[in-house]
């Protein structure tokens, strides 16, 4: 099969690595390769920088207003509506996510860019009212300089869009290095702002492998900040990285998040929740709704239902419309699946559904929704975080033991409650750990809802009014007002 050859963007050309060496990108659908990209080293990493910082510096950028800016942002929100056919087709075919959810995601990119191109104007400083009659002081926000994207391979388009929109709209410039698992709709973006009119040198996208190409940005001296979006692992290499540039992290980490089911919730509506949370995107999802707590009397009922449900999805190409469940994006994600699964089992959880990968033509990376019924929340597979088609379900007997258990980990991204007891829902929001509640729905998103964890699911939240601010310094600026000449120059004023 002839693989498509892609190459990196790097001050608005089209570039292989300076060492002329390649990876392969490979389809998930078929375990196959399907593309080429440049394999980006420490010199090509230098280079993406130093543009970003020369663009940065530029009159082409720094010399628009922040209503140009967003003129910008909205433009390639535009475009990347008028592209999101061709952009869905190719997400999919990258990382094997489904059609039906690279098409709802795209679909719904514009309105991300619109909506925080709006907020490029409006990043206002404000007066000080000092408690010194002679002085004049206010704050104004400015850009940081050059910015790292860091971002895995589950919705390459979404991720780099929540971290690309706010950086620009504060006016900063970007380097961004994808997931080597999938580039192909990044460099697309990239493509797309190129032609939306924002100046080359503004978004750098640089291809290969995560510690090599990753660690080289993370630690460059120009960077000032660092979006980072994977897991807890990597992102201690990031934390490390950035004790040597001192650069801002934001760093939006991985979950293990309780969908808790009372018994008085909408049952139906429940197991559309549950499904949606922990099946949809074959569990590849950082705020899957992995732990299912579900209250003693309605726990066999509704256990099958969803095993009932989860049964009848349809697994299969990733491309087809009818398709509700594609594969693992990466043999590597496979495997770990496999072995936590393993893990379960060895550990006494008891396997309801699935644990095993379905008979699919094609040979891609697919695995069957799979249940494991817990008697503990301290078990490995209600702790550590699958990133795959694998639930736990763990009885609860009241609201007091259902806290317990949600807040039983070591992340704190995401919850689900269903429930139709408006008090009991309010006391579970202000009791659990985490930064995202949902009351009965799941994995609902808004550009305008910021998205980030407590505790190790990480900190900094992307989307929404404040993730733009966090791309800003902000500046203090102090006027003498008085006549008289300045006095005494060892007494603090
Ligand atoms: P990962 O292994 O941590 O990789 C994330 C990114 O970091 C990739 O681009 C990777 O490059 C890069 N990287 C690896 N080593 C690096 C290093 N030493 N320095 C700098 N960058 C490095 O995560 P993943 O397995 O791809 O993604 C799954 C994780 O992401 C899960 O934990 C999931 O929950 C989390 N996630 C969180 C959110 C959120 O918003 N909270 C959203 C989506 C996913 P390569 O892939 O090329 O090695």
């Amino acid at each position: 099969m002839t693989l498509v050859r892609l190459q990196m963007c790097i001050d608005g050309q089209w570039v292989d690595a300076l060492s002329g060496n390649v990876f392969q990108s490979l389809n998930p659908a078929l375990a196959q390769p399907w593309a080429e990209l440049p394999d980006a080293d420490e010199a090509d990493v230098d280079r993406a920088v130093q543009a970003a910082q020369r663009a940065f510096e530029s009159q082409a950028w720094k010399g628009l207003t922040a209503t140009a800016r967003g003129k910008l942002l909205r433009r390639l929100g535009d475009l990347i509506g008028e592209n999101k056919e061709r952009l869905a087709q190719l997400e999919s075919r990258d990382n094997g996510k489904l059609i039906r959810e690279t098409r709802g995601q795209v679909s719904y990119l514009p309105e991300f860019f619109h909506y925080t191109a709006g907020l490029a104007d409006k990043l206002e400083g404000s007066t000080l009212p000092l408690d010194k009659p002679d002085m004049f002081a206010y704050t104004v926000r400015e850009p940081m300089g050059v910015v790292a994207g860091i971002i895995p391979w589950n919705s390459p388009l979404y991720l780099t869009a929540i971290k690309l929109a706010p950086a620009l709209a504060a006016g900063n410039t970007v380097v961004l290095k994808p997931s080597e698992h999938a580039s192909a709709t990044v460099l697309e973006l990239a493509r797309l702002a190129l032609e939306a009119g924002i100046p080359p040198g503004v978004i750098n996208i640089v291809t290969g492998y995560g510690p090599s190409t990753g660690a080289a940005l993370t630690r460059h001296p120009l960077v000032r900040k660092i979006a980072f979006t994977g897991g807890a692992a990597t992102a201690r290499h990031v934390v490390r990285s950035s004790a040597e540039n001192f650069a801002k992290l934001s760093l939006e980490l991985g979950g293990k998040s309780a969908n808790i089911i009372f018994a008085d919730a909408d049952l139906d509506s429940a197991v559309n929740g549950a499904i949606a949370g922990i099946y949809a995107a074959s569990g590849q999802s950082c705020v899957a709704g992995s732990r299912l707590l579900v209250q003693d009397e309605i726990f066999d009922e509704f256990v099958e239902r969803l095993i009932e449900r989860a049964k009848r999805i349809r697994i299969g190409d990733p491309q087809a419309d009818e398709t509700e469940m594609g594969p693992m994006a990466t043999a590597q994600q496979l495997a770990i699946v496999e072995s936590l699964v393993a893990d379960a089992l060895a550990e006494g959880a008891r396997l309801r559904l699935g644990g095993k990968r379905p008979q699919i033509d094609g040979g891609g990376w697919y695995y069957e929704p799979t249940l494991f019924e817990c008697d503990s929340s301290s078990m490995n597979i209600m702790q550590e975080e699958v990133f795959g088609p694998v639930a736990s379900v763990m009885r609860f007997k009241d609201e007091a033991h259902a806290l317990a258990i949600a807040n039983d980990s070591s992340f704190g991204l995401a919850a689900g409650i269903w429930t139709r007891d408006l008090g009991r829902a309010h006391r579970l929001v202000r009791d659990i750990r985490c930064g995202i509640v949902w009351v009965n729905i799941y994995r609902a998103v808004s550009a305008m809802a910021p998205i980030g964890g407590f505790k190790n699911s990480g900190y900094g939240r992307e989307s929404g009014i404040d993730s733009v601010l966090d791309y800003t310094e902000l500046k203090t600026v102090w006027i003498n007002l008085s006549q008289e000449p300045m006095a005494d120059p060892f007494i603090m004023r």
